[in-house]
C-alpha cells in the first residue's frame, strides 16, 4: 500500500528542534555556560506548558472533567501554544477520537497497535487521516468557547510569541538572550514534546492493567513522573470523565494537585469523580480474570475456580452493601439526621469488607 504524503512542516519542526536541543544547547553550555536563571526558567516553562496540555487541553477541554474560570482557560491557551502541540480545538478533537476508537488502526489517530514510533511521533509525520483533519464535529461544545476559538484562529502568532518572544524577553531581562532562548525555548520545547508524547506511546505499552484489559492503556507510576501525572493511563481510559488520573494520595499527579489548588481558590469547580464503588468493581473484575487465567493451567482447576467464584460473588455483595450504607450515611449527614446506629452499621460493614478483601487477596495471590 502506498504511504500517505509526508508533512514536511512537522518533519522539519521536530528534526530541527531535536537536533538543536542535542547539539546547540550543550555546545553553548560548554562554551559560555548557563546560570541559575536559565535553569529556573527551563523548569518553570516546562511545567507551565506541560500542565497546560494535561490540565487544560486534556482534562478540561477534551474530557470536560471540571469547569474553570476564564483567566485559567486563557493561561492554558497561552501555555498550550507554548507547548506547540496544535490548537486546543484540534488536539481535543484528535483526543476524543483516540478514546472513542482506541487501538483501532484506521480510526485512532495515534493507535498504539501501530507500534511505538507511530504512536509517539510517526502519526504526525504523514497525512494519515487527512480526510478528517478539519472535521471538528466532535468538539462542537468547544466551538462555543471564545478562548478556544481565539487560540485556534491566532495559533501561529501565539506560538511565535510564546516560544520565541517570551524566552527572548526573559533573556533580555537576565542579560543573555541566547542562553534563555536555548534553555527556556528550545530544550524545554523538545523535552516537553517527548514527555507528553510518551502518554500516547509508552503509556499504552509499559505498565499494568489493574482496571481493564479491553484496550492497551497501562498504569505506570514511573511514567507519571515524566508526564505530569498522566502515567495512570489504564485508569484514565476506563474512567475518562474523572479529573484525577492517579487516585491514591501517594500517586504522583501534579495535574490533579493543580486542579485541586484551583478548586480551593475558587478558580475551578464541578470536579468530576468516579464513584469508588465502580472503581472497586472494575478492579475486582480484573483480578478475577487474572486469577481465572492462572488457575486454568492447574490440574485441579475446577474445584479452585469454584472457590474463587464463590469468594468473588461474596466480595461483590459486600462491596455493594458497604457503598449503599455509606451513601445512606452521607445522605443522613446532609440532612443532619445521622444516628449512632447508622454510623455503627457502616463501620461494621467496612470491617467486614476489609476482612473479605483480605481473604480474596490471599486466595487469588496464592495462584500467582
Ligand atoms: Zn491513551
Ligand atoms: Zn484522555
Amino acid at each position: 500500500m502506498k504511504k500517505p504524503p509526508l508533512i514536511w512542516t512537522n518533519i522539519l519542526l521536530f528534526a530541527i528542534t531535536f537536533l538543536g536541543a542535542v547539539i546547540l544547547v550543550p555546545w553553548y553550555g560548554i562554551t559560555y555556560g548557563y546560570g541559575m536563571a536559565e535553569w529556573v526558567a527551563f523548569v518553570g516553562l516546562a511545567f507551565a506548558s506541560g500542565l497546560s496540555i494535561t490540565a487544560g487541553y486534556h482534562r478540561l477541554w477534551s474530557h470536560r472533567t471540571y469547569k474553570a474560570h476564564w483567566s485559567v482557560r486563557f493561561l492554558f491557551a497561552l501555555g498550550g501554544a507554548l507547548a506547540l502541540q496544535n490548537s486546543a480545538l484540534h488536539w481535543s478533537s484528535d483526543h476524543r477520537i483516540h478514546h472513542k476508537h482506541v487501538d483501532d488502526n484506521d480510526k485512532d489517530p495515534y493507535s498504539a497497535n501501530m507500534g511505538f514510533w507511530y504512536s509517539h511521533i510517526g502519526w504526525m509525520l504523514r497525512e494519515y487521516q487527512a480526510q478528517r483533519y478539519h472535521d471538528y464535529k466532535n468538539v462542537r461544545d468547544l466551538q462555543n468557547e471564545k478562548i478556544v476559538m481565539w487560540q485556534h484562529k491566532y495559533y501561529l502568532p501565539l506560538l511565535i510569541i510564546m516560544n520565541i518572544g517570551l524566552p527572548a524577553l526573559l533573556g533580555w531581562l537576565n542579560g543573555d538572550v541566547w542562553a534563555m532562548l536555548l534553555m527556556a525555548g528550545l530544550l524545554r520545547l523538545v523535552v516537553v514534546h517527548h514527555c507528553t508524547f510518551f502518554i500516547n506511546s509508552l503509556a499504552h505499552i509499559w505498565g499494568s492493567q489493574p482496571y481493564t484489559d479491553k484496550n492497551t492503556a497501562r498504569d505506570n507510576g514511573v511514567l507519571a513522573l515524566f508526564t505530569y501525572g498522566e502515567g495512570y493511563h489504564n485508569f484514565h481510559h476506563i474512567f475518562e470523565n474523572d479529573y484525577r488520573n492517579g487516585i491514591l494520595w501517594w500517586h504522583y499527579d501534579p495535574t490533579k494537585w493543580l486542579i485541586n489548588a484551583m478548586a480551593w481558590t475558587g478558580l475551578a469547580n464541578n470536579l468530576r469523580v468516579t464513584p469508588q464503588e465502580r472503581i472497586e468493581s472494575a478492579k475486582l473484575q480484573m483480578q478475577l480474570k487474572k486469577a481465572q487465567h492462572k488457575v486454568t493451567q492447574l490440574a485441579n482447576h475446577e474445584e479452585i475456580l469454584e472457590k474463587i467464584h464463590a469468594e468473588y460473588e461474596l466480595l461483590k455483595t459486600h462491596i455493594a452493601d458497604y457503598y449503599q450504607a455509606h451513601k445512606e450515611l452521607l445522605e443522613a449527614k446532609r440532612k443532619q439526621l445521622t444516628t449512632h446506629q447508622l454510623m455503627q452499621q457502616v463501620e461494621h460493614l467496612k470491617q467486614e469488607l476489609l476482612a473479605r478483601q483480605k481473604q480474596w487477596k490471599s486466595l487469588t495471590t496464592g495462584f500467582a
